[in-house]
């Protein structure tokens, strides 16, 4: 104890720990909770960062906020460099003016105008957005595009429903899931979602925002122009608007954490797609999801949250998703103590993944 207070004390005088220098080699992802929504927070070495989606709106938006400022103060963050607004939902934005109310935020990427009618979402876009984002850099996202954040390179893929036209170098070879695609329904905005590839040496992960399956088709076929990554990042939540094996098995993803919520995603369907993945590890869950049943989730050992009044015993069979109107149950609720899941990546393309809740971490070699 006293060894560590000494290193401490000299470590601070020296300044060492001031401004966003960190201690670390890797390359820090938080997986954070925010119950369905989406907040992913990238950290380089050199503690240049990355912040994917701000979480929920409404009654979510302080709780969110404060759960992304945990895992910021985490990574000893003092500003966010870099946000990636992937699209105009409220499940995406949603802690925005919070969280711009406790962390500088220093560039704003976005899609570009919102697809998807909403009087909220358009009133947001036309009074809010622009004085959020006054004293800071704004970019409209284009496939193509990249983002130096720290010693990561950070590719855009797709943005405002366009999809990267060429392969990346070491792609391009025929996606053999293109035969079998069915194509999907989706929203208007999720389409637009902007999509990122973030490569740090040999290490490589994605994450795509809420993009649907017929974008997916449109980035993955007939060649696959991304390559394999390492951790595929988000899934939509795990919900099957998305996820069709043209993406998710052509990827060949070692490991991938889904940002489900208590009953949104981690349905039969897309746990299917993801247990039958090709080369796939493991999957972690942000969320114990009652639409899994036993018949259908992961080990809780590989599950970040439970709900705050966890039942007993789970059922066997998967609970289907209630229908709208159906009178349903409300949403198993989360309020209490929210933990994210962690990865860190060495440049030789090695990984750590840490489930915060229980300590459990794997070595992926
Ligand atoms: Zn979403
Ligand atoms: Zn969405």
């Amino acid at each position: 104890m006293r060894r560590f207070a000494c290193v401490v004390a000299i470590v601070l005088g020296t300044g060492f720990l001031s401004g966003q220098s960190r201690l670390t080699k890797t390359l820090d992802i938080y997986v954070i909770d925010v119950e369905g929504g989406n907040a992913t927070l990238v950290v380089a070495p050199s503690g240049e960062s990355l912040l994917i989606d701000t979480g929920n709106a409404g009654a979510g938006a302080v709780r969110d906020a404060t759960r992304i400022l945990a895992a910021a103060r985490d990574a000893g963050l003092s500003k966010i460099d870099h946000l990636i607004i992937t699209h105009w939902h409220g499940d995406h934005y949603g802690g925005l003016v919070e969280l711009t109310a406790r962390i500088p935020i220093a560039h704003f990427v976005d899609h570009g105008p919102n697809a998807q009618p909403n009087r909220v979402v358009d009133e947001f876009l036309q009074d809010v957005y622009p004085k959020l984002r006054s004293s800071a850099k704004h970019t409209v996202a284009k496939p193509g595009d990249h983002l130096a954040v720290g010693g990561v390179d950070v590719r855009i893929v797709t943005s405002a429903g366009q999809v990267l036209s060429s392969p990346l170098p070491g792609a391009g070879s025929r996606n053999p899931y293109c035969a079998s695609f069915k194509p999907g329904d989706n929203n208007a905005e999720d389409p637009q979602s902007v999509g990122s590839l973030i490569t740090f040496g040999r290490f490589r992960t994605i994450h795509l925002g809420d993009l649907t399956k017929n974008k997916e088709f449109e980035l993955m076929c007939p060649a696959n122009r991304i390559g394999t990554v390492d951790v595929l990042l988000g899934l939509h939540h795990g919900q099957d608007t998305s996820n069709s094996e043209v993406l998710v098995h052509a990827l060949h993803p070692r490991v991938a954490i889904m940002n489900n919520g208590t009953r949104k995603g981690g349905g039969p369907e897309v746990m299917k797609t993801l247990y039958s993945s090709p080369g796939l590890e493991d999957l972690w869950q942000i969320h114990f999801s009652v639409l899994s049943g036993q018949e259908y989730t992961m080990p809780g050992v590989f599950i970040a949250n439970w709900v705050d009044d966890q039942a007993a015993t789970m059922p066997i069979g998967p609970v289907p998703l209630p229908a709208p109107g159906d009178n349903a149950s409300p949403l198993p609720a989360h309020n209490g103590p929210a933990h994210w899941i962690k990865v860190s990546a060495r440049e030789d393309g090695t990984f750590t993944v840490t489930n915060e809740r229980n300590g459990f971490s794997k070595i992926y070699q």
